[in-house]
């Protein structure tokens, strides 16, 4: 029988090769297919030249005048010439790169092709060659994110032939009633409509309904696990050793600020109580979260039980471990790392370890929750950065422990009401102080016509001993545009500086390893500018580093501007953030003069909030919130409202979920439950 669990490689041309490619997007099963949507649309019909504006994008239609004309213009560079009549103009057409569309030019040939206008130059930058206009041709286009692997074409195909096959068997998981009360579609309608829309409106009527459906299954998922509390009687009281700890507070370079303390005795209480513990710790970035992280999983040792510590990145296991491990093994305290590139032997004296018990505090990526990982007696857990993490991520870590106490850290704090309902319900913790004698970091804005002068800038701090990042701008549709321009970036820096200093390029398609090694030689002053593409994001901790340089700023959404630039600063000399950046409308200026003004995370945050228009920004990995694929729980909060109640409603009438109509969601659940545990 046909389910939408089936692999997509039941599909016609789907083979070993085609099946990575499609799992690097997250495609696994047909449902992943369907419900992979375009993040935008195009309208792709003909225009009549005298419609069309300067620099708009249109698609034109008309004769190949003669064959096409291939040039050079830079190593590996190509430019395809090839002209068009239309009506009674003749217009050139210029194609980049893309030699191999040379065929579909013979003259004599009707084409349409979609690019941008130049009016002035009479000419067409083409961006794709269209079949010419007819009932299997709609002039109304999707557009899906891809990868070098699946191209657009393929990918639709593919999602064609899926729902031809699958459109009867799709299960409807919102139980019709709501479903009716709210207007939205059926699954059925929704997939076709956000796929193959014909008008524009088509498409933003389903993408209301797809909104719906993507919060409505979170909440479900949220909200499952708060009722698999129901029966576990009692969280655990943590006995921790008051003394032990007052001890280790004792050995810190450092007094705790006044706000650390507070928060310590918060985690503190929730871990004595016998109340099952979920608390959010927020706090700016360098307010000293990690600290705090550390003298409660202490807490949790010195009361005979295991802790972890998840985080998103290897870059930042890494750093964690090496700093608790300085921290705790005075203590007597055996700190454990687990992650991807832990190699097999290591792995399996560290699984062995953590079964027994030898290990107190274990450090890792998401290889913490694989199946293999079994705990000896997890009574605490730290998840960092934990909107990085998905609802299901999180309930594994608590299924795999006793039921742990949970204590969550975000570097962005978002409001109460909003935390809620995209956490479920939680007590928060907040660290509203810095440490003292930190020295303001410096923020400036200039345009990229004045990115000489910021590197002149960059060259006397190199003098002055200090370390620099380079951040390289974020283009979401694809990660080799990205990787193309770090390395731009980074010849120019070596170019500029080498072989006074050293520089390095770090990116995302490195092996996490190689990471590691680029960020330890970084940490230890090997390297001392750094080029590096939004991985270094999140937490890492260099002190002697003390400038911040980002490329095309405007790119990046303001929790991410500010956590970029929470990355220097750190130590005892000044530190600078330069925003290069010429933004293309009002929101980019806006976002560019806030961070100049303030260096208040907590500013940054609500004004990020405010700005914040749906799909503006790319990069929204720090805005504290869960990333969805569709919805925007900012924008759409209104909708992300209405599922957390109405399935708030189901639990409360339907505990079991037994009733016919929900028993789709529940078969879901155990879906999710499955699929994940299958995976890594
Ligand atoms: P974040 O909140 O961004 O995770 P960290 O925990 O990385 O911040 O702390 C930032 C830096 O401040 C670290 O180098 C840490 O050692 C230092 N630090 C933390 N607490 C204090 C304190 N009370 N006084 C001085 N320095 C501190
Ligand atoms: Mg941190």
């Amino acid at each position: 029988m046909l389910s939408l669990t089936d692999s997509v490689a039941v599909l016609a041309g789907v083979g070993p090769k085609r099946l990575t490619a499609l799992d690097q997007l997250g495609i696994r099963t047909i449902s992943d297919l369907l419900y992979y949507f375009p993040f935008r649309y195009e309208d792709l019909k003909v225009k009549d030249l005298s419609e069309a504006a300067d620099q708009e994008k249109v698609t034109l239609k008309g004769t190949v005048v003669a064959d096409p004309v291939i040039s050079r213009w830079g190593p590996g560079k190509t430019r395809l010439n090839v002209r068009l009549l239309i009506e009674h103009d003749v217009v050139m057409v210029t194609f980049f790169n893309q030699p191999y569309l040379k065929d579909k030019f013979e003259a004599g040939v009707d084409v349409a092709i979609y690019g941008k206008w130049d009016a002035k130059r009479h000419t067409l930058t083409g961006m794709k060659v269209l079949a010419v206009q007819s009932a299997e041709n709609p002039s109304f286009a999707a557009i899906y994110s891809v990868n070098k692997s699946v191209r657009q074409g393929t990918l639709v195909k593919m999602i064609q032939e899926a729902f031809d096959l699958y459109q009867d068997v799709i299960p409807e998981l919102i139980p019709e009633d709501i479903r009716t009360r709210y207007k939205l579609m059926n699954e059925r309608d929704l997939i076709a409509g956000m796929h193959f829309p014909k008008t524009y409106s088509e498409a933003k009527q389903a993408r209301r309904s797809a909104i719906f459906h993507e919060f409505f299954l979170y909440q479900i998922q949220l909200q499952a696990i708060k009722q698999a509390d129901r029966h576990v009687a009692n969280g655990l009281a943590l006995q921790y050793q008051n003394e032990a700890l007052k001890d280790f507070i004792q050995t810190l370079p450092f007094d705790l600020t006044d706000a650390q303390k507070r928060v310590v005795n918060e985690i503190c209480l929730d871990l004595k109580s016998p109340a099952h513990m979920n608390r959010l710790l927020q706090g700016d970035v360098g307010s000293g979260k990690t600290i705090v992280a550390a003298i409660a999983l202490f807490a949790a040792v010195t009361a005979g039980y295991q802790a972890a510590l998840m985080v998103p990145t290897e870059i930042l296991a890494e750093q964690h471990y090496q700093s608790l491990q300085r921290l705790l093994a005075p203590m007597n305290v055996t700190v454990g790392l687990l992650t991807g590139s832990t190699t097999a032997k290591e792995r399996r004296t560290l699984l062995a370890d953590i079964e027994s018990g030898r290990i107190n505090i274990i450090i890792g990526t998401h290889a913490l929750i694989q199946d293999a990982v079994v705990y000896h007696k997890l009574g605490f857990a730290v998840i960092d950065e934990q909107h990085r993490f998905g609802v299901n991520q999180r309930r594994i870590l608590r299924e795999k422990g006793l039921q742990p106490d949970i204590l969550a850290m975000t570097a962005t704090p978002i409001p109460r009401t909003l935390a809620i309902t995209a956490y479920g319900e939680m007590d928060v913790s907040t660290i509203d102080e810095l440490p003292k004698g930190r020295i303001p970091i410096e923020t400036s804005w200039v345009r990229s016509n004045q990115v000489e002068q910021a590197l002149s800038f960059v060259r006397k701090q190199l003098a002055n001993d200090s370390q620099v990042f380079a951040i390289t701008p974020l283009i979401a549709e694809s990660e080799q545009m990205d990787l193309k321009n770090a390395e731009e970036i980074y010849a120019t820096m070596v170019e500029q500086f080498e072989p006074d200093y050293h520089v390095a390029l770090l990116h995302g398609q490195l092996k996490d390893d190689e990471k590691n090694q680029i960020m330890n030689a970084f940490s230890e002053n090997k390297i001392q500018l750094l080029v590096s593409t939004t991985v270094v994001e999140v937490g890492v901790d260099v002190p002697n580093a003390t400038v911040m340089l980002i490329f095309d700023a405007d790119r990046f959404g303001l929790a991410q501007l500010h956590q970029l630039r929470g990355r220097v600063g750190r130590g005892k000399k000044k530190a600078y953030c330069i925003l290069v950046a010429d933004p293309k409308n009002q929101q980019g200026v806006d976002r560019m003069t806030i961070m100049t003004e303030t260096t208040d995370g907590f500013v940054v945050a609500q004004k990020d909030l405010e700005l914040r228009g749906p799909g503006e920004v790319f990069g929204d990995r720090q805005s504290g919130l869960p990333v969805f694929k569709v919805g925007d729980p900012v924008a759409d909060f209104a909708s992300l409202q209405v599922a957390q109640q109405e399935v708030q409603k189901i639990f409360t009438l339907d505990p079991e979920l037994a009733a016919p109509d929900h028993t789709p969601l529940k078969t879901y659940l155990q879906q999710q439950k499955q699929n994940y545990l299958t995976l890594d």
